[in-house]
């Protein structure tokens, strides 16, 4: 496995990330037992470095793998939609009580827009920078799908660590194409900011586009480290052998192939309609205000991911 310094935080990451949102509630739901043994597989494979935020409910699965492998050779990036002092201090207790750990390696303001939002969320941002200065936490950052925000992250010192979505189609991109996205990001990381790559894969919408889409985010050249969301050992054996230039063994990617995928609908789907208007299998309705799919009509092509405002659909 390679690792990297991510940026100016002294903090070494190995350069494929393990997502946690694909083991969560929120998607696969996998046991406890089976989401901690699939983290530890990945730790033994030389993953050091394991993303999730407050929303995706992972802490339990955290709590218990930081048990099984030295705490000081994890690096735990969260994330909190907190804006003020108080709510940042609750979402940094949460993470610390139900993690059960002494500190956070790096605290991520969620889901930033634009320089407005940042703004609007000064009041957390101050509370983390203080709660670094204690030791509470090692660094502190944004995650965006909006390039604005890369942009706007530059001129705040003390946001060290960017967290943008990146793939070769710009799925998921709110303000603009992958190419102005690449073009911040580059910049971000000539100003020194730690960059760690969210949803190469689309979020799964690209998934038939497995190898186009490594190929693209492993040849950037100003990112420290890609998180990728992975369910199952062979999934990380995979990954691991792609990231570190290797063909994925026959016996794993004939296993790859045998897993079901489907669609998934985020419970914060809004019911706007805009996945339906652009299902040319008319697999979607919205149902009581929610997207709904049929299992039976739906190709799992993923256009209707890329189509979503609020990306919540996902092929897992
Ligand atoms: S586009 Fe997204 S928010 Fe709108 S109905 Fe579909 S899933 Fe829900
Ligand atoms: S993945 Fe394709 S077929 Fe399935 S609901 Fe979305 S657009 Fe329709």
């Amino acid at each position: 496995m390679r690792y990297t310094i991510l940026g100016q935080t002294g903090i070494k990451v190995s350069y494929l990330c393990f997502g946690c949102l694909t083991i969560s509630p929120l998607q696969r739901n996998l046991p406890i037992n089976k989401g901690v043994d699939l983290l530890v597989y990945a730790f033994d494979m030389g993953i050091n470095f394991y993303d999730t935020a407050e929303l995706y409910k992972t802490n339990e699965y955290l709590k218990e793998f930081i048990k099984l492998r030295p705490r000081q050779d994890i690096v735990i990036a969260t994330k909190s939609y907190a804006y003020d002092a108080r709510g940042a201090q609750q979402s940094l207790e949460k993470a610390l009580r139900e993690m059960g750990t002494d500190y956070i390696d790096i605290f991520l303001m969620h889901e930033q827009e634009s320089d407005l939002t940042i703004k609007g969320h000064y009041e957390a941002l101050e509370y983390y920078l203080k709660a670094r200065d204690k030791g509470f936490i090692r660094a502190v950052g944004l995650s965006t799908h909006n390039i604005r925000a890369v942009t706007a992250s530059i001129k705040y010192e003390g946001i060290q660590v960017i967290h943008p979505i990146i793939n070769y189609k710009g799925v998921g991109i709110e303000d603009g194409g992958i190419d102005d996205m690449l073009e911040a990001v580059s910049n971000a990381y000539s100003a020194g900011k730690g960059i760690y790559a969210m949803k190469p894969l689309g979020g799964g919408t690209l998934i038939k586009d497995r190898q186009a889409c490594f190929d693209f985010v492993l040849g950037l050249k100003n990112i420290h480290s890609i998180a990728v969301g992975m369910q199952t050992r062979e999934e990380v054996s995979a990954n691991i052998a792609v990231f570190n230039g290797r063909k994925i063994p026959d016996d794993i990617y004939n296993k790859l192939g045998q897993y079901r995928r489907k669609l998934h609908i985020d419970d914060w789907c809004e019911g706007c309609g805009n996945c339906k208007d652009h299902c040319g299998q008319k697999a979607l309705k919205i149902i009581h205000g929610k997207a709904r799919v049929d299992e039976k009509k739906c190709i799992l092509c993923g256009y209707c991911g890329a189509k979503c405002p609020l990306f919540c659909i996902k092929i897992i």
